[in-house]
């Protein structure tokens, strides 16, 4: 006789549920590593890791991420020139420095830490706990490396995660995840610590939103993904979208903050949401610093250039009367050479970024536009560009960059714009300690305030507090 296996799974659920206890756990996914269609059986698979997980050792997982790491680092070539083929946006090199970077240096399990309060009363040590699984979403911008990143975090804080990807960057993530499970469940026996629906979708975002076993979400995109983030109910981290503003004083290094802009804006063809977006600058350099521009290796479009390309590479999209600005699509993080072409200039395909004069109403100022052409707009002194990038920055509170040398010019801009990075003299990326210190992520939440994400952010504290004991300091009266 044949019995349906889920009749016998509800008996079984029933009959523990009188005991008082929850289901067991089904172990049907085995060899899938991370990969479905389906996502609650991605969430199930996640889970059911999630508890295998719990069994393991802190040594355990960091042997865990260091596979990550391996993979991430090893096969940066292949996995980088598939993101590129893939998603055709950005540059090559840079989506594989990207894979390795994020391999070295995310965080893992060398950033937990415990809290201790020891005195007359005993002793009170703060943990931190996972939260179990954790659903992700993932931007077209990086795939395969914002997984790699939360991957780490998220392990090394004991969790497990179900990744809804960008539709352009679905492949990738999957070959990605696939890589990462398969080299952890043949070294480590647990398979699906990172689960990946293979065909995303709205539909399947939004029931890993309100699946009733995933315990927080982690979203990194731009302000529609953010809003529904927020809305889901659940603790969310949001990391959103950014327009980071950089002002240049009269006390600035001009050599030294034209290579920087070149830099931060022209990597990756300016896909970061970190990346120098628009230029503010005091008039009395302002000149000097266009030709410390051109001297850095960038190329100046003229205000009849800029026109032409403004008039192709920003589109108007929604309904009549609410029509807002946005890049077009075809032109994001296309190479500075296909953007001078659009203008009617042709340039070496070796140029980093083009840029030029316009006014703030330019609409690459308040757009967000994620491609290598960077608009530089004259103000009289500090104090305005100070505030025009405050403006323009849209409240993000992401980040923002000045080149100065007058600590008092950098104290104000930073008190005025509160942004998540702030970044003085350098270019955007050594705020993530590529080039400057600290530490990286491809999450840095912003309108939830983690800022750049780190194992502890994907942890619950829990206080376990011995009462009038193993304090050995001192002797406390008694009674
Ligand atoms: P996007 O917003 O178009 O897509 C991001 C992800 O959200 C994708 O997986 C997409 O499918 C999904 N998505 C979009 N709308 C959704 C909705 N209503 N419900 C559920 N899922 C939804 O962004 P993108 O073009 O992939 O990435 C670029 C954006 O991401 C920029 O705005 C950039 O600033 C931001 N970003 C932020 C960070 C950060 O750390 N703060 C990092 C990288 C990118």
């Amino acid at each position: 006789m044949q019995f349906d296996e889920s009749i016998i799974r509800n008996v079984v659920a029933q009959v523990l549920a009188e005991v008082g206890k929850a289901p067991p756990v089904t172990s049907g996914f085995k060899g899938r590593y991370g990969i479905f269609d389906c996502a609650d059986e991605a969430v199930r698979a996640a889970r059911e890791a999630f508890e295998k997980l719990s069994e393991r050792s802190i040594e355990d997982r960091k042997r865990i991420i260091d596979h990550i790491r391996r993979i991430s680092i090893d096969q940066k070539v292949e996995l980088g020139t598939m993101e590129m083929n893939e998603t055709k946006i950005g540059k090559l090199a840079h989506k594989i420095e990207k894979l390795e970077l994020l391999g070295r240096k995310t965080p893992g399990v060398e950033f937990l830490r415990s809290e201790v309060y020891s005195g007359d009363h005993g002793l009170a040590v703060i943990e931190h706990a996972p939260f179990g699984v954790i659903g992700c979403i993932t931007p077209v911008t990086h795939s395969l490396p914002t997984i790699t990143g939360n991957a780490v975090n998220m392990i090394a804080g004991g969790n497990t995660l179900v990744v809804n990807p960008h539709p352009s960057g679905k492949k990738v993530a999957v070959e990605g995840v696939r890589r990462f499970n398969k080299a952890i469940y043949d070294d480590l026996g647990i398979d699906n610590l990172i689960c990946v629906i293979a065909e995303p979708t709205l539909e399947s975002a939004d029931l890993i939103f309100h699946h009733r076993d995933v315990a927080m979400i982690c979203v990194t995109g731009g302000p529609a993904v953010a809003r529904a983030a927020l809305n889901s109910g659940k603790k969310a981290v949001v990391a959103g979208p950014g327009n980071p503003p950089v002002v240049v004083d009269e006390t600035a290094d001009l050599d030294r903050a034209a290579r920087s802009i070149i830099q931060g804006a022209g990597y990756d063809n300016n896909l970061l949401c970190i990346a120098e977006k628009e230029v503010f600058v005091v008039n009395s350099v302002f000149d000097e610093l266009m030709r410390a521009m051109e001297r850095a290796g960038a190329v100046r479009l003229n205000e009849s250039e800029i026109d032409r390309l403004t008039s192709v590479a920003i589109s108007e999209v929604g309904e009549p009367g609410k029509t807002k600005q946005v890049a077009a699509k075809e032109f994001i993080g296309q190479d500075a050479a296909v953007l001078a072409r659009a203008a009617g200039k042709n340039i070496s395909q070796d140029v980093e970024l083009v840029f030029g004069e316009t006014d703030e109403h330019n609409p690459f100022v308040p757009v967000e536009q994620m491609m290598p052409f960077i608009p530089f707009v004259r103000c009289h002194d500090v104090d305005e560009a100070i505030q025009k990038a405050k403006y323009y920055e849209h409240g993000f509170r992401h980040t923002a960059i000045i080149h100065s040398n007058d600590v008092r010019n950098m104290t104000k801009m930073g008190r005025v714009m509160d942004t998540t990075l702030f970044v003085k003299n350098g270019p955007s990326p050594a705020a993530l300690g590529v080039g400057g210190e600290g530490y990286i992520s491809f999450s840095i939440a912003t309108p939830t305030g983690e800022g750049v994400t780190t194992p502890l952010t994907f942890t619950r504290e829990r206080r376990c507090s011995l009462i009038d004991d193993l304090c050995i300091l001192g002797h406390p009266a008694k009674g």
